[in-house]
């Protein structure tokens, strides 16, 4: 519990930003402090190493940084799920609702294989939107996604609780009230 309370003592809160009232959990010293960022993804190594994923998907872009070292980590493939517009083979999409408007998201149809055990990374759940368009998109490839893991759970949002009531487990490391 010792690492926990070291790598929460590294996410810098950033109040009213990107707009007034939001409080924003930046994880950008915890990655830039070798210490931190190995405790880190030591983290998920050991939660993974055994369970091991035949892959981790990614969400664009802080899924990327942490997933890609797991990934590499387990000595298994990493694939990103995408904003929309930014990959060139052919996709699939999902789109979910935010607070203003909407967002779309998307995967390569060859990213993963029918049967394949997924890990869907990313470093927060807020409202959970994000995470579950990853989980219907890797379902609709025919993956099974085995857990949904984040740095930070923002628990009062719901978003957590709303994600397992889909049926995926959540595994968060520090949870901000
Ligand atoms: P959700 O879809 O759960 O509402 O929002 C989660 C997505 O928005 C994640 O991809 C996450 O990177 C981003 N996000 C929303 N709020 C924050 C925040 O306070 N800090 C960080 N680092 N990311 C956030």
């Amino acid at each position: 519990q010792d690492a926990i309370a070291f790598l929460k003592q590294q996410i810098r809160t950033v109040p009213d930003w990107p707009e007034p009232g939001v409080q924003f959990r930046d994880i950008t010293p915890l990655l830039a402090n070798p210490r931190a960022f190995r405790v880190l993804i030591d983290q998920f190594v050991h939660r993974y190493f055994d369970s091991r994923p035949d892959v981790v998907a990614g969400l664009d872009a802080r899924g990327f940084i942490i997933g890609s070292v797991l990934a590499y980590e387990l000595n298994i493939g990493f694939v990103p799920i995408r904003k929309k517009g930014k990959l060139p083979f052919t996709t699939v999409q999902e789109t979910y609702e935010l607070e203003y408007g909407s967002a779309t998201v998307e995967m390569h149809t060859d990213a993963v294989k029918p049967g394949d055990r997924v890990l869907l990374i990313d470093d927060l759940i807020a409202t959970g939107g994000t995470m579950l368009a990853g989980k219907r998109l890797l379902e609709r490839l025919g993956a099974t996604v085995i857990e949904g893991a984040v740095i930070v759970d923002l628990p009062e949002l719901g978003g957590s609780a709303k994600i397992r009531e889909q049926g995926l487990p959540v595994f968060a490391l520090v949870d901000f009230q």
